[in-house]
């Protein structure tokens, strides 16, 4: 296997490979880490140096890397079956897959629509939203209520829906227009409350009294639940989403929740919505549902929804949308699979230690001097950096402050990738005690180091 030297496979990476979110420039200059093999919660590059996957490979990991029992479903499907398409033929891991997560969804969301990843699954949410208003005689319910801060993935539509102005402006021709509500960002508030212990949710005042003005124009709202996670961990206040369901009932809108990061065991729950008993019109799901191993997502909704789609083929009430890989087989199996260790592992029972650590971890963390903020959603969390504590006045995005600590951290066999000045913690699920404090003492010794303290 192992035929190319590190120098080739980083010649031809910095040669060919166009990568995300990057300036190329710096990458070119830079000697890239290249890594071939996964183990648990370690990565390893083709020098055989090791690094702890501090964000769970992009928010995707769950039960480790080449997990024993995933390796074997995925081998199993694929010495069956590969891929066949769902446009007209049905599939066995597909319809298994579905069965298996209208059970375990907040209830009444039954009804699945597959397709590839995180921005998909939310264009369809979206145009799912509008033509249900479509067939309810609403086509001037065109619009749709958002968050500032709000991330929803990179294809237009999802962007449209976004709110970060940093990824989003240089679109903003080709994007639709936004009733857009302030960020629930606790630290810095737009609305002036003293942070999370004094905070009146005025945002959610804001909220209602744009959904008062242009809900009539409206499809429906969009929300990360419980934590804007893109935006910074921006974690919402107590009570604010079951609240948010609240307005969308009373101003007739529907709820689109992106669980896209939250969902599948992020937040200690299944899904974050629970710990609200909170049940959306409609809800997208990707990152960790096939545990990091293939790209598939899926959004799903309710009867109300699915039945006005349903009509005479002359109707033309059919959903024009598709993927060519939707419900693909080797994808889906390995979902099915993860679904099952949940259960046999009792992850999410085993994860609740692991959030109190992270917790106790966080809060020593919050001490340091250039820290100013930290913030917790189960094993996600943010620690923003900044320049003056008292006055949290951010250091200029231009140091690349967040960008250093993570480079640092490598020093430490850590990997982690920042938003921002805000260091992430989104670890696999099944990360060890042992290995969250190796994680932590790392990026602590980071902080310390670029920070000067
Ligand atoms: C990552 C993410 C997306 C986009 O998912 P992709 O698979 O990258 O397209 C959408 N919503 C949320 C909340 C995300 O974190």
């Amino acid at each position: 296997m192992n035929t190319y030297t590190s120098e080739q496979l980083r010649a031809w990476d910095k040669r060919h490979v166009w990568h995300p979110f990057t300036q190329m420039q710096d990458w070119e200059k830079e000697e890239p880490i290249v890594i071939t093999r996964g183990e648990g919660c370690w990565l390893i590059d083709s020098d055989g140096k090791r690094y702890l996957d501090g964000v769970a490979s992009m928010w995707t990991n769950v039960h480790g890397h080449c997990r024993k029992e995933l390796n074997e479903a995925l081998k199993a499907q694929v010495d069956r079956l590969e891929h066949s398409t769902l446009l007209g033929l049905a599939g066995e891991q597909s319809a298994v897959l579905a069965h298996k997560l209208a059970e375990i969804a907040p209830p009444g969301l039954e009804r699945v629509f597959y397709s590839d990843n995180g921005s998909t699954a939310m264009e369809v949410a979206v145009k799912m939203a509008y033509q249900f208003q479509v067939h309810q005689g609403r086509p001037e319910r065109s619009r749709f209520i958002t968050f500032k801060n709000a991330y929803h993935g990179d294809t237009l539509g999802a962007v449209s829906v976004g709110g970060i102005d940093i990824y989003h402006t240089t679109f903003r021709p080709l994007m639709f227009e936004t009733i857009q509500a302030p960020a629930t960002y606790c630290y810095r508030c737009e609305l002036k409350c003293e942070g999370p212990a004094a905070c009146g949710m005025h945002c959610l005042d804001a909220l209602e009294t744009l959904m008062a003005g242009h809900a009539a124009g409206c499809a429906g709202l969009v929300i990360e639940p419980l934590i804007q996670g893109a935006g910074g961990m921006i974690v919402q206040p107590p009570g604010f989403l079951k609240r948010v369901r609240e307005l969308c009932d009373r101003y007739d809108l529907l709820m689109i929740t992106d669980e896209v990061a939250t969902g599948f065991g992020r937040t200690g729950r299944m899904f974050a919505c629970e710990h609200e008993g909170v049940v959306p019109d409609i809800m997208a799901v990707s990152k960790g549902i096939a545990a990091g191993y293939l790209p598939i997502a899926a959004t799903l909704t309710n009867e109300r929804v699915y039945g006005a789609f349903l009509g005479e083929y002359a109707e033309l009430k059919t959903f024009f949308h598709g993927h060519t890989f939707t419900g693909n087989p080797l994808a889906c199996a390995v979902a099915l699979k993860s679904l099952e260790l949940f259960e046999s592992d009792r992850l999410l029972e085993r994860v609740q230690p692991k959030i109190a650590r992270l917790a106790e971890r966080l809060e020593n963390m919050a001490m340091l001097p250039h820290v100013g903020d930290v913030r917790q959603c189960g094993m996600a969390a943010g620690i923003e950096l900044v320049e003056d504590k008292g006055a949290r006045r951010p250091y200029p995005w231009e140091l690349k402050t967040g960008v250093r600590v993570c480079i640092d951290a490598r020093r430490h066999g850590i990997f982690s990738r920042p938003l921002g000045n805000t260091v992430v913690v989104f670890p696999p699920l099944v990360i060890s005690l042992d290995e969250l404090d190796l994680l932590m003492d790392g990026l602590e010794r980071s902080i310390r180091a670029v920070t000067g303290d």
